[in-house]
């Protein structure tokens, strides 16, 4: 066996032995299942569900009261940006995320999530949320680098111990792809170099990126009640009609929220890279990157409008500028 071969099974022994490891000890969420935390999550993600807000109508649904959207599982568990919390730094994971950094796998992309909601969650319950490790693949060769995916699995249980739902997390570390050399020739470096991730085209939403295509900005439009919706689906969320079809966005509005994302720097995009929802003037809302400008320019509020630019040979994307 070669030495570097030798070397490489002593690694995968070594962090091999934390499959099956509990990540700490069960970490008991810091707050009760809460309205005020319920009516932030939904008013951030456009749910206007009664069933969530509305004291009242809720009393009348199945569910007696008030719960929480399923989705908002994890955000119980949430420990603050600064992640200070002692069983987080000195847990197992961390250790293996080290035992990765100093084989030089330092870097880390999260590729997916899996979730299941055994039960609706309401206002006073406690939750309780334990991670196991739960598989590393074999050794990856991907676009950002050879790498491992390590999947994480968080069980959620009540305050009398009932499961209430489950989530795997999913992610790649891996050893980031050497940058081409300045002595590589011009063309190897073209061939080699990233794009961005292509748009996932199906058979409900294959139509707005066509357009995109060709510069337009279109907005789905429902055949019956006229509500506008964006991104594209099936079925109106007003009225459940399935006929649907479009119009042509002016593309003037207005930053609603922003981000500006530094790490880590995903093959293909330019960084620092500011994220923004826009409130389209039409009233819909669409995520895209702000460009022509310094992020620490880009406010909430700031008039922005779109303008159709080739990222590569065969991508063109809507970006928002401010208006001048
Ligand atoms: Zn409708």
């Amino acid at each position: 066996m070669s030495d570097a071969a030798s070397k490489r099974d002593a690694f995968e022994a070594k962090i091999r032995a934390y499959v099956g490891l509990k990540e700490g000890l069960p970490f008991e969420c810091p707050d009760p299942v809460n309205e005020p935390m319920i009516r932030h999550w939904c008013e951030v993600m456009g749910d206007e569900n009664p069933a969530y807000l509305d004291p009242e109508v809720a009393k009348k649904t199945a569910h007696g009261g008030i719960v929480a959207p399923p989705t908002m599982l994890q955000t119980w568990d949430m420990r603050g940006y600064a992640m200070r919390d002692p069983a987080l730094i000195q847990n197992k994971q961390r250790e293996l995320h080290k035992l990765f950094d100093d084989a030089g796998y330092t870097g880390v992309v999260a590729t997916d999530t899996e979730q299941e909601y055994k039960r609706y969650l309401r206002p006073g319950d406690r939750i309780t949320a334990e991670t196991t490790i739960e598989s590393i693949s074999e050794q990856k060769a991907t676009a950002l680098g050879i790498g491992y995916f390590v999947v994480t699995r968080t069980v959620f249980t009540d305050q009398n111990g009932e499961e209430v739902g489950w989530l795997t997390f999913r992610v790649l570390k891996f050893k980031p792809a050497q940058q081409p050399g300045a002595a590589d020739d011009d063309r190897r470096a073209a061939a080699s170099k990233p794009t961005r991730i292509r748009s996932p085209r199906g058979h409900d939403n294959a139509w707005w990126w066509e357009a995109c295509d060709e510069g337009r900005l279109l907005i789905q439009k429902c055949s019956e009640c006229g509500a506008l919706r964006h991104p594209p689906r099936t079925m109106c969320g007003k009225c459940q009609s399935t006929q649907w079809g479009s119009i042509e966005a002016s593309g003037r509005g207005c930053v609603y929220s922003y981000t500006v994302l530094h790490h880590p720097p995903i093959p293909g995009y330019d960084f620092p890279c500011p994220v923004a929802l826009i409130d389209l003037e039409e009233g819909t809302r669409i995520v895209a990157n702000v460009a022509g400008c310094e992020p620490e320019d880009i406010h909430i509020g700031m008039k922005v409008e779109c303008v159709f630019q080739d990222v590569d040979e065969t991508m063109k994307l809507p970006f928002f500028h401010a208006v001048k």
